[in-house]
């Protein structure tokens, strides 16, 4: 089992180059003139061991065409809906630009997977402009010179936990286009959610900040010290990952260093761990994301919490060194109501406190990861979705833009790991955020999917 990557960009970013460079061969055109490159190309990448398809959209040309958006917009929906796991290049050089800013738009709505390249990345001219990429909301930015074959390294250890995953869910990760619609309506699919075994462990990743008590907390799941504590910011420097027997369920627990800001920090060791955090994000099934309780949700945790979710994983909130909290009745109604506040894209998500030191509310931690786990991998059957989807439409009908009601005709769920579903829809250009989030929400709360991210697309009907 292999992958597909596509790499999206508007022009001249350099998207041709990595492609050539990822291929090994002369297959795309390079040029300093903008959109040399036709259309979508397919080749066979090399990196390291890894084995990918890798698409390039080098197919679009002058950008001062005001019909750009529309090709740019068609082009990368189609090289989204081929590839597992999309690649969205921004020239560290220019910085981020309005129409960047349109495809991280695009991206964030349609790709389960993105990786964010800033490339060009060689030498200092890049620097700024690889800060400004955080605000494109998708992530750490990966550093790259497509050129230069900088950054390679850390692009493979992007994509090796992906190609995994990949391998693991080879029946599940169609895409979600290819859905049957002729399926029948009525026709309620069994539920049955794949337990855990010793062949294909719950992939658990404990996130935070250094000193939440990442280590501290596993050591006291193991029972015995295996993993070095201390009072020292961040003394575990690399991902570790820790197969365990937690409560009679198998698990590969990942322990992450604490994840620093990369803007400011240049020591090699400390952007390993931050690559290294993202990883196991990417890997993880569920992801605990561990706060400490007398310094919460501060950025660093939102910004993890922010892209598990974006990358579909489903979130646990724990948090620690709750024997030490001495008004644990009003800090816990600050935590819930920060928590609403800051990560409501987490909406329902738990929130445990725990004591990694003692070990009291661990098995209220077991417990929300299971639960978490199971919501994750719910399907809901089409009948119930049909007549769930009738009901909503009636209490707040879609909006009618030029006097003509936008129909959604149909649902099913496509996927799970997380929970994706496709609405058949006549318009759905033209159907407003607002009415999608209503959908999610509705989702959420009728059919019991708390803490879950939740895919919805929209597909419009020839
Ligand atoms: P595309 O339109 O996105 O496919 O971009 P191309 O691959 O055709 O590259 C556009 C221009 O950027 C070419 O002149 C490349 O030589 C240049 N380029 C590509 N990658 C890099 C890089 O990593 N560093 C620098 N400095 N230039 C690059
Ligand atoms: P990491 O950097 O996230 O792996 O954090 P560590 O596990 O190394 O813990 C950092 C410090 O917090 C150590 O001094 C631990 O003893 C302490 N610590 C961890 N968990 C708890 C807890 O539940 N209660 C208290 N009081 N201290 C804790």
């Amino acid at each position: 089992m292999s992958f597909t990557l596509a790499i999206v960009g508007r022009p001249n970013v350099g998207k041709s180059t990595l492609f050539n460079r990822l291929v090994g061969k002369k297959l795309a055109l390079v040029d300093d003139q903008p959109g040399v490159t036709r259309d979508l190309r397919e080749g066979e990448a090399r990196l390291g061991d890894l084995r990918f398809t890798v698409i390039d959209t080098a197919g679009l040309e002058d950008a001062t065409d005001n019909s750009l958006e529309g090709r740019m917009r068609r082009l990368t929906e189609r090289a989204v809906d081929m590839a597992d796991i999309c690649m969205f290049m921004i020239d560290a050089r220019t910085g981020v630009t309005p129409t960047d800013e349109l495809f991280a738009d695009i991206l964030r709505r349609k790709s389960a997977h993105v990786i964010l390249v800033a490339n060009k990345a060689e030498g200092n001219a890049a620097e700024a402009g690889v800060l400004e990429a955080y605000s494109l909301g998708l992530g750490e930015p990966l550093r790259l010179s497509g050129e230069h074959g900088e950054g390679m390294p850390d692009l493979y250890s992007v994509l090796m936990p992906l190609a995994e995953k990949f391998e693991s869910e080879a029946v599940d990760h169609s895409p979600v286009t290819d859905v049957v619609l002729d399926e029948e309506i009525g026709e309620d699919e069994v539920e049955s959610i794949p337990e855990p075994t010793d062949a294909k462990p719950l992939q658990v990743a404990v996130v935070g900040r250094p000193n939440a008590g990442k280590s501290t907390l596993i050591n006291k799941i193991l029972g015995e010290d295996r993993l070095l504590t201390g009072p020292e910011a961040g003394i575990t420097r690399d991902a570790i990952s820790l197969r365990m027997n937690w409560n009679g369920v198998p698990m590969r627990v990942f322990d992450t260093a604490g994840m620093r800001k990369k803007a400011k920090v240049q020591e090699k060791l400390e952007k390993l761990s931050v690559s290294d955090g993202l990883r196991a994000v990417k890997f993880a099934e569920v992801v605990v994301v561990l706060l400490d309780a007398d310094i919460p949700f501060e950025q660093q945790d939102l910004r993890i919490a922010d892209l598990a979710e974006r990358e579909g994983r489903s979130v646990v909130v724990a948090v620690n060194k709750w024997d030490i909290e001495d008004n644990k009745q009003e800090k816990l109604r600050d935590l819930k109501e920060a928590f609403g506040r800051l990560l409501p894209q987490l909406r329902g998500a738990p929130l445990v406190t725990v004591s990694a030191k003692t070990g009291k509310g661990l098995d209220r931690l077991h417990d929300a990861i299971m639960r978490a786990y199971r919501v994750w991998n719910r399907r809901v059957p089409t009948a119930a979705l049909n007549r769930w989807l009738v009901g909503m439409l009636e209490q707040h009908p879609p909006p009618a833009p030029q006097g003509k009601r936008i129909k959604l005709r149909y649902m099913t769920q496509a996927k799970s790991r997380p929970p994706g579903f496709v609405v058949m829809c006549s318009h759905p250009d033209k159907l407003p955020e607002s009415y999608t989030r209503y959908l999610v929400n509705g989702l959420r709360e009728d059919f019991d999917m708390p803490g879950t991210p939740i895919r919805l697309y929209m597909r419009g009907q020839g």
